[in-house]
């Protein structure tokens, strides 16, 4: 047993029909990777995001023509999922988008040509009922606050976000989510720490341009997951370079590694050792394999032995404990069923099978 996290209390703003913040669960987000004016494949890959989990997906508009493409876009998904557009440098972009049925404009107050431009976007997201993001970036922060702190710091990022809520404030405008996002990990954790001691508009966590996922999924699960241990945080990105089904999978396991929220079929592998007699590296492969698309929210366990195996693994409601070319089926720590190395994998499936009639789960 272990002490679950408490989550700060932030408030909640609306994206489409999804909530964040308040009380709501901690939303995965992405973003498509297709060419905006391609609107078939940003359709479909949006669809993709959605299948794999992803409840807010945000789409790049680079330029004022791709606003004509977001628009169809948006109607085609027509609300299946709520529909995030990225807006850096041109306001008149976030002006015109916010016009096209969005449910969220993102932009970098600090790269949108100052305080007028701002208020004009706030006044067209205000007329037309949608939040905006605002986003600090470490790559974006205004040379005012990078003089002041001799560089980015994590204050300087917090001291922008400050300033931008104060205007959004000012403006009558508080339907605001919040980054403060850096590529460094540490920078980026006591960014968040420290906003979230001074506000309570929902906070969207990121890693910015943490890299392929080899180290992309390491800088995220320390980045945003010290975050949500320490109860901070609100919806998050995976950003990766990479498909963006693969921000989407990391990201529920980082949700599902904390316990904060469960999502098909939790696999816990032992690590293999010399009492090891099957090749479990390749049979634990093939079970993440088969699993993959499975919603059951459930722990499998494949195990090198059936001496530690199904009592290290009691928590599976059903694994594998393999022996020497055979091995148990066991569920929560009890053998069940004794089967041939080349029957294990089969054996395992029917009986998550059965697990599923027996809850009903279709
Ligand atoms: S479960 Fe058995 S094979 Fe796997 S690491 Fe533990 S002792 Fe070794």
């Amino acid at each position: 047993m272990y002490t679950p996290i408490k989550r700060k209390k932030t408030r909640e703003v609306k994206i489409g029909n999804i909530g964040v913040g308040g009380n709501n669960p901690i939303r995965v987000q992405s973003m498509t990777s297709t060419k905006t004016e391609d609107v078939e494949a940003t359709v479909k890959q949006i669809l993709e995001l959605k299948e794999a989990g992803c409840e807010i997906v945000r789409v790049a508009v680079p330029s004022r023509k791709h606003v004509e493409s977001i628009k169809k876009i948006v109607e085609q998904i027509n609300n299946v999922i709520p529909i995030v557009a990225d807006v850096h440098f041109d306001y008149k972009i976030a002006i015109m988008v916010s016009e096209v049925g969005v449910s969220k404009v993102r932009i970098n107050p600090g790269n949108i040509g100052g305080f007028q431009k701002v208020r004009e976007v706030i006044s067209a997201c205000k007329l037309n009922g949608i939040p905006i993001r605002i986003g600090v970036n470490s790559g974006s922060l205004e040379k005012d606050l990078i003089d002041k702190y001799n560089g980015v710091t994590a204050d300087a990022l917090v001291e922008s976000a400050i300033r931008w809520i104060d205007f959004f404030d000012k403006e009558g405008f508080l339907d605001i989510v919040i980054s403060v996002k850096s590529s460094i990990v540490p920078q980026m954790i006591e960014a968040y720490r420290k906003l979230s001691e001074k506000v309570d508009f929902p906070l969207h966590l990121g890693v910015t341009e943490a890299g392929t996922p080899k180290t992309g999924i390491i800088k995220s699960a320390i980045g945003i997951g010290s975050l949500l241990y320490d109860g901070i945080g609100d919806t998050f990105r995976v950003s990766l370079t990479a498909e963006p089904v693969e921000e989407v999978k990391v990201a529920w396991e980082i949700l599902k590694a904390l316990g904060i929220r469960s999502r098909g079929v939790d696999i816990i592998a032992c690590p293999t050792c010399g009492r090891t007699k099957i090749d479990l590296i390749s049979l634990a492969e093939k079970v993440e394999k088969a699993l993959e698309n499975e919603k059951l929210p459930i722990k499998v366990a494949v195990m090198g032995c059936e001496v530690n195996g199904p009592g290290e693994a009691s928590i599976a409601d059903v694994g594998i404990a393999a022996g020497k070319n055979q091995g148990v089926i066991f569920r929560k720590g009890v053998p069940i069923k004794r089967l041939k190395e080349e029957e294990l994998l089969n054996g395992l499936l029917e009986e998550i099978e059965k697990i599923k009639e027996e809850m009903g789960y279709k």
